[in-house]
Order: structure tokens, then C-alpha cells, then sequence
């Protein structure tokens, strides 16, 4: 049975400050009030899982083991905030590149692979779920996913707002994550918070 709401997340631009390209843990800077966004959506029983695209791995940016470093730094520190993250899924990938991460791939967003992942790891009910992205890139998967899309403000959100035509369905635009939380609390999970 596919019963467990989860949260998806986009990391860049969501998670933390959108830095281009970021990969080094002093330059990690999370968004306003992540913390405390993710930890309200916790207590109403949502889980987490990020799905980001690495594409610096295969521009050659930073290795494979620079983007772990940061990956298990985030996820250490949000632990010991008291967010768990279910698991991270990344894309290393890029099409327009030579090397052994030049390919056409099935988890570099807006393909789904990394999402049908996630379903399948976690059963996730897709109706129950919400993605959380500030480019239309991430929408599209959830979307064809039958996962409801979220487009935040942060990082390229107010640049992507001008791409909506892409989507089949208008997302729920947030100016933050704590605006997300804040609807999730009003309008989805109020009958069952006392
Ligand atoms: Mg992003
Ligand atoms: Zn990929």
C-alpha cells in the first residue's frame, strides 16, 4: 500500500541559499526559517526526501565525494535539529558534457527517474504528497507523478513564476517554506489538529 505523505524537496534554492554550484559546507547557508518549516510539517506526519540535480559532478565543478561531503553534513545537521531526512536521491549527470557523467539519464529533472525511486522506496502516496521546488524542472516530474507541485519564491522561484505555462496545473506559489507550512496547517491537515 502506498500510504506514507511525504515532502520532496529540492535542495538549491529550497533547503539552502541558492549559491550556484554550491559544494563546499562553509559556503552552506540554509533558507529563512527551513528549520522550523520542516519540523511543523514533522509533527503533522509528513516525511522527507530531497531529490536535487548535481550537474557541477559532471561540468566538473566538484567530484562525486565533495557533493557526499556536503550531502552527509546536511543531513547530519538537520538530524541533530531534529529533521530527519528520509534519503537523498541526486542526479550527477549533464547531457551537453563529455566524460562519464555526459549522458542522456533518467534522474537529471525533469525526468522522473529519481521520483519513481522515492515511490517505490517509501511507498509514497503521490495524492497525499507535495514537491517542493523553486524551478518548474522539479514540478514537472511530480506533476506527471501525480504529486501535488509546489513552486517556491526562494532561490529561481520568481524566475520560474514566468514559466507556469509548462505545467499542466497552476502549483501553489509560496513566498517561502514557512508560507507552505503555513497552508499545510490552515487548509490541508486542519480537521486533525486539535
Ligand atoms: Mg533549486
Ligand atoms: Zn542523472
Amino acid at each position: 500500500m502506498r500510504n506514507n505523505k511525504f515532502i520532496l524537496l529540492d535542495r538549491d534554492g529550497v533547503i539552502n541559499v541558492e549559491k550556484s554550484y554550491l559544494y563546499e559546507i562553509k559556503d552552506f547557508e540554509y533558507e529563512k526559517e527551513v528549520i522550523n518549516s520542516l519540523k511543523r510539517l514533522s509533527k503533522l506526519g509528513y516525511k522527507f526526501v530531497i531529490i536535487t540535480n548535481q550537474a557541477g559532478i559532471a561540468k566538473g565543478y566538484y567530484t562525486k565525494e565533495d557533493y557526499f561531503k556536503l550531502e552527509k553534513y546536511i543531513e547530519k545537521d538537520l538530524y541533530e535539529k531534529g529533521i530527519k531526512i528520509q534519503r537523498t536521491y541526486f542526479c550527477p549527470h549533464h547531457p551537453d558534457v563529455t566524460g562519464n557523467y555526459g549522458i542522456e539519464c533518467k534522474c537529471r529533472k525533469p525526468a522522473m527517474g529519481n521520483f519513481l525511486k522515492a515511490i517505490e522506496e517509501f511507498n509514497i502516496d503521490t495524492k497525499k504528497s507535495y514537491m517542493i521546488g523553486d524551478r518548474i524542472s522539479d514540478l514537472i516530474p511530480a506533476e506527471n507523478l501525480g504529486i501535488n507541485t509546489v513552486l517556491v519564491r526562494t532561490g529561481y522561484g520568481k524566475e520560474n513564476e514566468k514559466k507556469l505555462k509548462n505545467l499542466k496545473q497552476k502549483p501553489i506559489i509560496v513566498n517561502n517554506i514557512s508560507e507552505f507550512a503555513d497552508y499545510i496547517e490552515n487548509y490541508i491537515e486542519k480537521s486533525f489538529v486539535k
